[in-house]
């Protein structure tokens, strides 16, 4: 079976390695936009702590976060060791008892279901800033050992190198959907159509303009993320504990190489318009300096920016394309799809390879 994927994010990257393990001939092809979410994502793995959207959606993203340690572990077959990846654990922080004893009752009615989420504790401020030592001395916090962080450019790349290693072929191009009497028929590159017994979709929030000339409508839009990368230079960051303060969306967590990352603004109806604000450089650093005064005197690495494939209710969508048979979809994965990316791509390669899909997939079909 030949089968192309369209993108090269964590979804179009973990669809094809999936796909080629499973034995199809796979091509990917892949623009390397400005904004690609990938490159721009934290890298927070920790779908526990905040009530989720829905029961379909925590069922898929809990499965997601057990799935990493899966990923990582064939990767490293793989050779690919280079991700980023470490359960460093997290933390949600409130100076309110009742907002965390209420998150505590959550995850521990979770954690039968989920035992990745590994050990809950509830930590007083001084324990907080033995772990996090840049944070205020007046949070106290609600921590869960599982939590856990990666590098989604390196794990995109190190999905690339494997997938070719098993051989899959990657092709930088702009692609178009090439559709022949209501199938898809291939994908054309550069006035050359590769042909295809099924083609994935996987192209983010670009998505949508591939599927307008044949007349289908994905309620997908890019929702920018400016995101800052802080260096400590000399200090040991790589145990640090990812931080999510209560009461915002906002978020700190740290990699290996002396570095903080601190993020994110959520900038809906943005466009494609690739620029670091005043404004969201502002908020950014306001919220993190709040929780984090101790990283005041950070010096200033890089601001990210990445466009979010948001679909209207924040669920992914993931699945068949009706009215064009042989395509399918992966996307809307929002502000969580390096968490869900992988193993919701690991289901839609099965539901490619075999016309089956799993039940954890069918509630997101378009
Ligand atoms: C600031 C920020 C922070 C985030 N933090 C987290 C986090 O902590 N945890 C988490 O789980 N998730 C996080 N996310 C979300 C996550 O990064 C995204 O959901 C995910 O990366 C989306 O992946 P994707 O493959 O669907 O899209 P993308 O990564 O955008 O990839 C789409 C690819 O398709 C290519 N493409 C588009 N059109 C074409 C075409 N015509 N031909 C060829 N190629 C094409 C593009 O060039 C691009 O490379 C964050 C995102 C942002 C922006």
């Amino acid at each position: 079976m030949k089968i192309v994927v369209v993108g090269g994010g964590i979804m179009g990257a973990s669809v094809a390695y999936h796909l080629v393990r499973a034995g199809a001939e796979v091509v990917v092809v892949e623009r390397d936009d400005q904004g690609r979410a990938t490159s721009a994502g934290a890298g927070i793995i920790c779908p526990w702590i905040r009530r989720e959207r829905s029961a379909h959606y925590y069922a898929l993203a809990r499965r997601a976060a057990a799935y990493h340690a899966e990923l990582v572990a064939s990767l490293a077959e793989d050779g690919e060791t280079e991700i980023g990846y470490r359960r460093v654990g997290a933390m949600l922080l409130s100076t309110d008892p009742s907002v965390l004893e209420t998150a505590e009752a959550v995850v521990r009615g979770r954690v039968a279901d989920a035992p990745e989420i590994g050990a809950i504790s509830r930590l007083e401020p001084a324990e907080v800033q033995e772990l996090f030592p840049a944070v205020r001395e007046d949070i106290a916090a609600l921590h869960v050992s599982g939590g856990a962080r990666l590098d989604g450019r390196s794990l995109a790349q190190a999905l690339e190198r494997a997938s070719a290693r098993h051989g899959a072929v990657w092709r930088r191009g702009d692609a178009v959907l090439v559709v022949a009497g209501g199938r898809i028929a291939g994908v054309g590159v550069d006035g050359a159509t590769i042909g295809a017994d099924a083609v994935v979709l996987a192209a983010g929030a670009w998505a949508p303009d591939l599927l307008k000339p044949h007349g289908v409508d994905l309620p997908v839009v890019p929702q920018r993320g400016q995101i800052v990368h802080l260096g400590l230079p000399g200090v040991d960051t790589s145990a640090w504990p990812v931080l999510l303060p209560a009461e915002t969306d906002h978020y700190l967590l740290a990699f290996d190489d002396s570095r903080v990352v601190v993020g994110a603004t959520r900038e809906t109806g943005s466009g494609f318009d690739y620029r670091m604000t005043a404004g969201g450089q502002k908020q950014v650093l306001d919220e993190a300096l709040r929780v984090a005064p101790g990283l005041a005197n950070a010096t200033m690495i890089e601001t990210r920016i990445g466009f979010r494939p948001m679909s209207p209710t924040g669920d992914p969508l993931l699945g068949k394309v009706a009215g064009i048979d042989g395509l399918f979809v992966g996307n809307g994965l929002g502000p969580s799809g390096l968490t869900l990316g992988p193993y919701a791509a690991r289901l839609l390669a099965q539901y490619v390879t075999t016309g089956t899909p799993s039940p954890l997939i069918t509630p997101f079909q378009f």
